[in-house]
């Protein structure tokens, strides 16, 4: 019997890297998926896998920025799957150049998906999460948020914010048993990633203790235990895994 028998949930940016592994990993553990990325066609191999694994899953479009897309899809997941009972945060994005030639467009590009879609998805799940007296709440944030880093000054901020959000939604929705936490990766292997220079990858190496990057599984990992029951008494927090190179 997995952690998550009879469970939904609803992953963001589930068509690739780190949201896909967190999919299929909480699909493992016998949860159904419902998928969200920019278009629906980005995770469609997602849905086909985790059905693969003898699990429902559902594939929506929807852009985490735009509050109507995401009430609706919202709307649509609750009719499909009857319940959501778990929401994984993850969707984001880069727009990475130091401070002095940041536009204003990179600035509220990275804050409008990163923090923003983490709020729009919140409040859209908040009313059934209420109503049911359960709901696990888990967003993606990073260790950047912690300690900020040159050239993300936008990133920085949203994951910040990401953190700031998860408290403030810890401590409203505590009394119906709702629980919010968030994940900050270090340095994982991804798409996002892969645009790392040798030269970087290696003085970064120098800063992880467990000297090596992490994969998209590690974080997964620790979204599963933070979606299940195991972690029924923790909220409001922040787990690092990031092979304790933040400590
Ligand atoms: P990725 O670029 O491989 O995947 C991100 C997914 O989100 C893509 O499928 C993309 O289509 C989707 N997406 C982007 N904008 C969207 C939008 N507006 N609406 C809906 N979907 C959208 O990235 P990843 O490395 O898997 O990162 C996932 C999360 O983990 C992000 O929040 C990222 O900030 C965070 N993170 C990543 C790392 C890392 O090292 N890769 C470290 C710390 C935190």
């Amino acid at each position: 019997m997995g952690l998550l028998e009879h469970k939904v949930a609803l992953v963001t940016g589930a068509g690739r890297g780190i949201g896909r592994a967190i999919a299929l990993k909480l699909a493992g553990d016998g949860a159904d998926i419902a998928a969200v990325d920019l278009k629906p066609e980005f995770c469609a191999e997602t849905c086909d896998m985790v059905r693969a694994m003898g699990r429902r899953a559902w594939a929506y479009g929807a852009d985490v920025a735009s509050a109507a897309a995401v009430e609706q899809t919202v709307e649509k997941a609750l009719a499909d799957a009857g319940k959501v009972d778990i929401l994984v945060n993850n969707a984001g994005i880069t727009k990475d150049t130091l401070l002095m030639r940041m536009s204003e467009a990179d600035w509220d590009a990275v804050l409008n998906i990163n923090l923003k879609g983490a709020f729009l998805f919140t409040k859209a799940l908040a009313r059934a999460f209420v109503k049911q007296r359960s709901g696990r709440i888990v967003n993606i944030a990073s260790v950047i948020g912690l300690v900020g880093n040159a050239g993300q000054c936008n990133y920085a901020a949203s994951k910040a914010g990401v953190i700031g959000l998860t408290k403030s939604v810890a401590r409203e929705l505590a009394s119906r048993s709702v629980t919010s936490n968030a994940i900050a990766p270090g340095f994982i292997e991804t798409k996002m990633t892969a645009v790392l220079g040798e030269d970087v990858r290696r003085k970064l190496l120098n800063q992880i203790p467990l000297g090596r990057l992490g994969s998209a599984e590690d974080v997964a990992n620790a979204a599963l235990f933070l979606a299940s029951d195991q972690a029924a008494y923790i909220t409001g927090q922040v787990l690092t895994v990031d092979g304790g190179m933040v400590m």
